[in-house]
């Protein structure tokens, strides 16, 4: 009986979430089988949105891509966990249509408005933007919602990676139902540049790293590798750097 509540209980917020975002289209294709689940996901079916007041408090100023802002401050902020298509590469050949549509989207929903951030370990990147979680006014985990509509990738940020399972979990989702950038390829590869690679390893070795890792410096830009999971790095043999643990 518990296990039957369970499930309606995690049904009911799916689709609570699903038609909040406006995608009434996808409720149809919902069954048991491909409900992911979310079961830190609880905040946008309770009004409660007192746990924002942890946050900090900004307004966006600008919009530099799908998952990059300007707040307030003038400071840049990059969203963790999460990597959209290129649309303002200075390398025109790495932009593509749909990072222009990732762009939009958090235009759409962010330019102008009032959001809160949350850090998780990380203050800012190697380019000094800030590392972010961003929520809505009405408590949307806009990071997540991101993934979910498919206008974003699972990207890991170690060590941010407090809710990877959640952005997991909605980039499962998207995928399966075909949503955004998973819609444009036949074989669901997603369409990103080489560069976007979750995780790096050299012809030269059998290691393979974290993008961050401090060892990447030293693998020439002619014999790296780039691979999308952990598993197409082993599979082809390679083990995880013990400097930077690409397995946690
Ligand atoms: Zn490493």
């Amino acid at each position: 009986m518990k296990n039957i509540s369970k499930s309606i209980l995690l049904t009911s917020i799916l689709l609570f979430a699903l038609t909040s975002f406006g995608c009434t289209s996808q409720i149809n294709n919902i069954n048991e089988a491909n409900i992911p689940s979310y079961d830190d996901n609880t905040r946008l079916d309770d009004k409660d949105l007192s746990f924002l007041d942890a946050f900090e408090k900004t307004t966006v100023t600008r919009v530099v891509d799908g998952d990059t802002i300007v707040i307030s401050s003038g400071e840049k902020v990059r969203f963790i966990l999460v990597n959209t298509p290129e649309s303002v590469h200075p390398d025109d050949s790495k932009n593509t249509e749909f990072g222009t549509l990732a762009s939009d989207y958090t235009k759409e929903k962010l330019l102008d408005q009032t959001i809160y951030m949350e850090k998780d370990i990380s203050e800012t990147d190697r380019y000094g933007r800030l590392l972010r979680y961003i929520y809505l006014g009405d408590g949307t985990f806009f990071n997540e919602l991101l993934v979910k509509e498919g206008y974003a990738q699972l990207s890991t940020f170690p060590p941010d990676l407090k809710y990877l399972e959640m952005i997991q979990a909605a980039e499962t989702y998207a995928r399966e139902n075909d949503l955004g950038l998973w819609a444009y390829e036949e074989d669901k590869t997603p369409p990103v540049s080489k560069e976007n690679g979750r995780y790096i390893g050299s012809v030269k070795s059998d290691k393979f790293h974290e993008l961050d890792c401090r060892h990447i410096e030293s693998i020439l830009e002619t014999n790296r590798l780039y691979f999308d999971t952990i598993s197409d790095a082993t599979d082809k043999g390679y083990i995880p750097c013990k400097a930077c643990n690409p397995n946690n």
